[in-house]
């Protein structure tokens, strides 16, 4: 799904590779004035605890309100931001807006939501990555067991050892970090023995389709009995990305997945909706019958 909905959303400037030249340098050009503007806004995605739909954390997504293009998703300037290095920047004001957020929610209720930030490979490669974050903390007063960090298996499998180092600092900070996408980067696994992480993030195309089908993908439903089962050999949670069935959510709950995240139980919203979740014994509630909410 992620793959056709990225497609029909870029369909938009997909014209020929001239137009999509132009709207990448377009994009790239205009970015700094538009994080100086203020442009860019985080909306936030529950993750629940598969149980009982507990609300733990959420995650946090950047959206760019383009004053021509109209609210724009991370596919169609992330990559253009990474190769002009503006990420840097970018990301720095989505880690302390989110860290900023997750204070001011634990001020209005409990118990605490962690709030989890992506990090893009060029972030993890600056090497005051460790010091931007504890500044960040500081800054915001968010305690650092409630931030997490989400990394993709490439931007952490680099053969210098430079991330599993930047890693370390951080965990040893009182970090958590995810592995997000799990499973669709390179299979080497063998970067798992050393890496200090707390959370594998199953990709959302292991999830996708699986039984909703009668019967359901052999294959994929083994893939992710086995992922969650290597989480828990190593000690890390599981988190199941792209949950959007009630028969996916129960699937799931079963193998023993400790967490889900996906449209069956939230799409991102801005922050208030965030608040306005009860926060007492808080369960997220699901409707009955497919999702309501706002489009992603
Ligand atoms: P991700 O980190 O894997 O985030 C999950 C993506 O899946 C989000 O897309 C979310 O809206 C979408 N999603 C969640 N549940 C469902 C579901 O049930 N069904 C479907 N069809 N989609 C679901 P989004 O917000 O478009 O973000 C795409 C990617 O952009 C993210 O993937 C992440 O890699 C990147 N990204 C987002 N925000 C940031 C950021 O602040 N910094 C960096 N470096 N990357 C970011
Ligand atoms: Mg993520
Ligand atoms: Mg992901
Ligand atoms: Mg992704």
């Amino acid at each position: 799904w992620a793959k056709s909905a990225g497609g029909r959303r870029w369909a938009l400037f997909d014209e020929d590779r001239h137009a999509r030249e132009v709207t990448r340098y377009t994009l790239s050009a205009t970015m700094p004035a538009a994080l100086e503007r203020g442009e860019f806004v985080v909306e936030y995605q529950p993750l629940v605890r598969l149980a009982d739909r507990a609300l733990l954390g959420v995650e946090a997504l950047v959206r760019w309100q383009h004053p021509t293009l109209g609210r724009l998703l991370p596919d169609q300037f992330i990559e253009v931001a990474e190769a002009s290095g503006l990420i840097v920047p970018l990301g720095r004001w989505v880690l302390a807006e989110a860290c900023r957020q997750a204070r001011s929610w634990q001020r209005d209720g409990e118990p605490d939501l962690v709030v989890s930030v992506n990090l893009s490979v060029r972030q993890i490669h600056q090497p005051d990555l460790a010091d931007t974050v504890r500044d960040v903390l500081r800054q915001t007063g968010l305690e650092p067991r409630l931030l997490q960090l989400e990394l993709t298996e490439s931007a952490v499998m680099d053969t210098t050892g430079e991330p599993i180092r930047m890693l370390r600092a951080l965990v040893a900070m009182g970090v958590r970090i995810a592995i997000d996408d799990f499973g669709t980067g390179y299979s080497n696994f063998a970067y798992l023995c050393d890496l200090p992480v707390h959370n594998l993030k199953l990709a959302a195309q292991f999830i996708e389709g699986l039984w909703d089908s009668q019967p359901a993908d052999p294959a994929r439903d083994r893939i992710v009995a086995t992922l969650v089962g290597l989480a828990h050999g190593l000690g890390l949670s599981a988190t199941a990305e792209g949950v959007e069935t009630a028969a996916q959510e129960a699937w799931l709950r079963d193998l023993g997945c400790d967490c889900g995240q996906g449209w069956l139980f939230g799409r991102p919203v801005p922050a208030e909706e965030i608040g306005r979740m009860p926060r007492q014994g808080e369960i997220v509630r699901v409707p009955r019958q497919g999702g309501t909410g706002r489009a992603p």
